[in-house]
């Protein structure tokens, strides 16, 4: 298992981020990544092994922006490598992931029979591309990712950032457990109340099934029926 954050805040969010990612070390990982955005442009920074490797990266090639996504990667499908490491793109998606996608192969085998191209080999791509997909044919992101859960098997935790979205963040649980951490003007989401506890004691746990729409004000959380 390996660990997600995200952070909405009023500070730089690449150090939250890697300080969160120490503390979620213990889960083990082979590569990590962030992604931040500044001025509504995505920034991304990988590195395979130690989350030492990312912070010289981070240090030699900063990553700026109050809003960001983060992840430790375990590599299920495909090798543990700088193209394979979360957090992956499509079009204005920016997603990380925790888990299984069991049925990617139907997925991706779909995405591709429509002109579709993956740029890696993990299961997990096909989540940010099918977003992506979606936002292409006209819907909101909140609406994309709820279009998009249903179709997906497996266990997952889910963290997505947009492109031009700064003050947006849509978080997933499904098998694979998820906390919404809330600050003062800042919201954050992480694999666990550990990797937030630097910056929030006030902690929602997304029920199985939950997905949340969060703003630097709050969080709406809505069940798989969408309540
Ligand atoms: N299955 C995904 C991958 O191989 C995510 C693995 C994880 O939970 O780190 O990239």
């Amino acid at each position: 298992m390996c660990g997600i954050i995200g952070v909405l805040g009023q500070l730089e969010a690449a150090p939250r981020i890697l300080d969160a990612l120490k503390r979620l070390e213990y889960r083990g990982y082979d590569s990590a990544g962030l992604t931040t955005l500044l001025n509504g442009k995505p920034i991304r920074r990988r590195a395979v092994g130690k989350l030492g490797e990312l912070i010289k990266l981070v240090a030699r090639d900063p990553a700026p922006g109050t809003a960001g996504i983060g992840h430790t990667r375990w590599a299920t499908h495909g090798a543990p490598n700088v193209a394979n490491a979360h957090p992956h793109a499509a079009g204005p998606v920016h997603k990380v992931h925790n888990g299984i996608i069991e049925n990617f192969r139907e997925l991706r085998a779909g995405l591709e029979a429509e002109g579709v191209a993956c740029q890696t080999e993990t299961d997990t791509e096909v989540v940010a591309q099918l977003v992506a997909q979606a936002m292409a044919g006209g819907m909101g992101p909140a609406e994309a990712v709820a279009a998009t859960l249903p179709r997906l098997e497996g266990a997952f935790a889910l963290a997505f950032l947009f492109e031009n979205e700064p003050d947006l963040m849509i978080a997933a649980r499904h098998g694979s457990p998820l906390a919404i951490g809330w600050g003062e003007d800042e919201m954050f989401v992480g694999s666990d109340a550990l990797a937030l506890s630097p910056m929030t004691s006030r902690i929602t746990y997304l029920e199985e099934g939950d997905w949340a729409v969060v703003t630097r004000s709050g969080a709406e959380i809505f069940d798989r029926e969408g309540h």
